[in-house]
């Protein structure tokens, strides 16, 4: 099949890959003039079944959490927060309340960031990739609260196989040494399984294999509009012939609506926005192994090659000045608490902003819409990375009819209708 990408982030690379691989003709669309230059760019690097990241489930039943979820959707600009689709958004997110849908959507995203894990090296193996990677996130329990939340959470991952373990203090240095454990540590749990690995690094040698499959990458153009009679037709900015497809995949991460809107596709998204800061390293010896995270502040901090990244301050809706300059600050702190002397700031320090799509149900969204013919790979939140390899090849595996409907219409976008 003629198969259009738009978008050339993690989600539209691997798509793109897996789509060649199974021998259709694929072209990639990017506004950018290279591959992850928006939500992909400097990402906390982690592929964690441990569902670490924010906002991996909308709310834990029996916990803070929901008051703090709903407190966390006052920070929406007025505009944002009284519009359509904020309303559509909080209709479908009231509906998945219940312990049992919970439970089942836990299970549904954390089976994918296994499966993705497994595609990654299985791409890895195949292609002869190298890229920036450690294995393995200790996370740091600082408060009562976030000794509570995760006794019932980790019981879950237990017992979908997710292997981790509670440290002692001498199991604690030696799996990172450089910690200051003369932090307010109360208990830390380590997952061996989870990965590292610098997104865009990969994503840039993920193109070269996509191109080697016979994809063709189209930069610097934007997809204006798409028609559907009963092909589809794209409309390219500055250009003014349509190109017909057989089918399109809309891998445009955030700016999903502008595309979506106008066919009437209808999917609750809401933007939240998170920062991360990297930093060269100055003594690799006082950095991390691999990664921590710390649940009190909902701060990652890993090591991406020579640098050490945090990543943290995730909040729902835009971002405002005040809220970049804070946290900025607390980012920074955060590697002096928890690695002191591994890094200073200097010109070289990256800080970076960006935004990601959450879906009512914090699942993302991957198959073909009620327009036929037009398919979508978005809304993954914080876990794109993590999840992107298995998205990827269930989209592929979707669209070419391997495999029965049951696998992938846990994820479809039509799951919001039922
Ligand atoms: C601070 C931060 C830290 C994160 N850390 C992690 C992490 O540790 N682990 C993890 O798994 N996830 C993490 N995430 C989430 C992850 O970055 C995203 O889920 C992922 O990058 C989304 O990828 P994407 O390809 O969908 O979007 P993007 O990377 O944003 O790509 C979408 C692309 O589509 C293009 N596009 C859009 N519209 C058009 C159009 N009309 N025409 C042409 N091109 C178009 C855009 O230019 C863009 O390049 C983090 C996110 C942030 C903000």
């Amino acid at each position: 099949m003629k198969i259009a990408v738009v978008g050339a982030g993690i989600i539209g690379i691997t798509t793109a890959y897996e789509l060649a691989l199974d021998g259709h003709e694929v072209t990639v669309y990017e506004k950018n003039n290279s591959v992850a230059e928006l939500s992909s760019f400097a990402t906390g690097g982690s592929l964690a079944a441990s569902l670490t990241q924010a906002f991996s489930h909308t709310v834990w039943p029996k916990s803070g959490a929901l008051v703090r979820f709903v407190s966390s959707a006052a920070m929406l600009p007025r505009k944002e927060l009284f519009s359509m689709s904020a309303f559509r958004w909080a209709l479908a997110w009231g509906k998945v309340l219940s312990l049992e849908q919970f439970q089942s959507n836990f299970s549904a995203n954390a089976n994918l960031l296994n499966q993705s894990v497994t595609r990654l090296g299985e791409i890895c193996h195949a292609e002869k990739i190298e890229f920036e990677q450690s294995s393995g996130q200790l996370v740091l329990l600082r408060s009562e609260a976030d000794l509570n939340v995760p006794s019932t959470k980790f019981a879950a991952l237990k017992e979908l196989g997710i292997a981790h373990k509670t440290l002692g203090d001498a199991e604690l240095s030696n799996t990172e040494p450089s910690l200051n454990c003369s932090e307010d540590i109360q208990s830390a749990v380590y997952f061996p399984g989870d990965l590292v690995g610098n997104c865009r690094q990969f994503a840039q040698l993920l193109k070269d294999k996509a191109v080697a499959a016979g994809a063709k990458f189209v930069f610097n153009t934007s997809v204006n509009s798409i028609k559907c009679n009963p092909r589809v037709d794209l409309s390219l900015m500055g250009t003014p012939e349509a190109i017909q497809f057989d089918c399109i995949v809309l891998c445009t991460g955030e700016a999903l609506a502008e595309l979506a809107e106008p066919l009437k596709i209808k999917v609750p998204l809401m933007a939240a926005h998170a920062y991360s800061l990297s930093a060269l390293m100055r003594e690799p010896l006082n950095g991390p192994r691999s990664a921590i995270f710390d649940a009190k502040d909902g701060i990652g901090i890993a090591r991406i090659g020579n640098r050490i990244r945090a990543t943290g301050g995730a909040k729902i809706g835009r971002p405002t000045a005040g809220d970049r300059k804070k946290a900025q600050e607390k980012l920074y702190r955060a590697i002096q608490r928890f690695f002191p002397g591994a890094a200073t700031l200097s010109n070289s320090t990256q800080f970076w902003q960006s935004s990601t799509l959450i879906s009512a149900d914090s699942m993302p969204v991957i198959g073909e819409t009620d327009v036929p013919r037009v398919y979508i790979n978005v809304g993954h939140g914080f876990n794109g990375w993590g999840m992107a390899c298995g998205s990827a090849r269930m989209l592929a595996d979707d669209l070419s009819q391997h495999v029965q409907a049951n696998r992938t219409a846990t994820f479809s976008p039509r799951r919001f209708k039922r």
